[in-house]
């Protein structure tokens, strides 16, 4: 197993977000986790990647209790978040944020390497190498933050919300690239509204409702559920 959450509480203040969850990503998958707005989705990826810490409950990654460890710690051993609302630097070229991404390695052949994938993945970062990062559009910015999280060479890439924003057109390119990385040998953990291009991507999911995970099962399993499709694919 490469990640296991248990029995995860997250707290803000007198706020409760999450109210024990367990999830579970093995080697190889993608695993989606939808869920309406104010669901939890956010928080769980704040508790997986470390940029908050939890109340009770564990976080092991390969075996590793994580719980305690910051981020930039998980990120070291591979657990990497592209984050919502993307969190690139505005102020920096696109150049300059992926080698931000890369900032915990020193192989630079590697490091070479993976500009090469990111840019074979997301051709259009090439060509606007050196623009600034906040002047690009929001499908482009959310290309950048995807390419951030893959300098890191993460074993586990979380993705929280890549399609918010995104026309139509962009969504399903997004995926398809998700879909692509998956290919190459990353392992997944993606967090969306947009239930249906991921359920239609993924191995397995969780749908969760107020802090808590009321159903999984395999992404196919769940697009064919008359309850999520009714809940969440806008379809009875
Ligand atoms: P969305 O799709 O709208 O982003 P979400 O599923 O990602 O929703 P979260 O952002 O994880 O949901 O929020 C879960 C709950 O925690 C919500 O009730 C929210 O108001 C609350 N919450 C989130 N962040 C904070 C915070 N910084 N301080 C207080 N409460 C918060």
């Amino acid at each position: 197993m490469l990640l296991q959450l248990e029995d995860v509480v997250l707290t803000y203040g007198k706020i409760e977000a999450l109210h024990g969850l367990s999830i579970e990503v093995e080697e190889g998958e993608v695993v989606a986790l939808i869920g309406a707005n104010g669901a939890g989705k956010t928080s769980t990826m704040r508790a997986v990647s470390g940029v908050r810490g939890i109340h009770s409950g564990r976080i092991i990654f390969q075996g590793e209790d994580v719980t305690r460890l910051r981020a930039d710690q998980r990120v070291r051993k591979g657990l990497c978040l592209a984050p919502e609302g993307r969190g690139i630097f505005p102020g920096m070229t696109v150049v300059e944020n992926l080698e931000m991404g890369a900032y915990t390695r020193r192989d630079k052949a590697e490091i070479a390497k993976d500009f090469e994938r990111v840019f074979g993945l997301f051709p259009r970062l090439e060509e606007r190498k050196k623009q600034i990062a906040g002047t690009m559009s929001g499908g482009e910015q959310q290309m950048l933050a995807i390419g951030r999280a893959l300098m890191a060479r993460p074993k586990l890439l979380c993705l929280d919300e890549p399609s918010m924003g995104l026309a139509p057109m962009l969504i399903q390119q997004i995926f398809s690239i998700i879909s692509e990385i998956a290919e190459q040998g990353t392992t997944i953990l993606v967090v969306e509204q947009n239930a249906k291009q991921a359920l239609s991507r993924a191995d397995r999911a969780y749908v969760l409702e107020t802090g808590n995970i009321v159903k999984t099962g395999t992404g196919a399993d769940l697009l064919d559920d008359p309850s999520i499709r009714e809940a969440y694919l806008g379809v009875a």
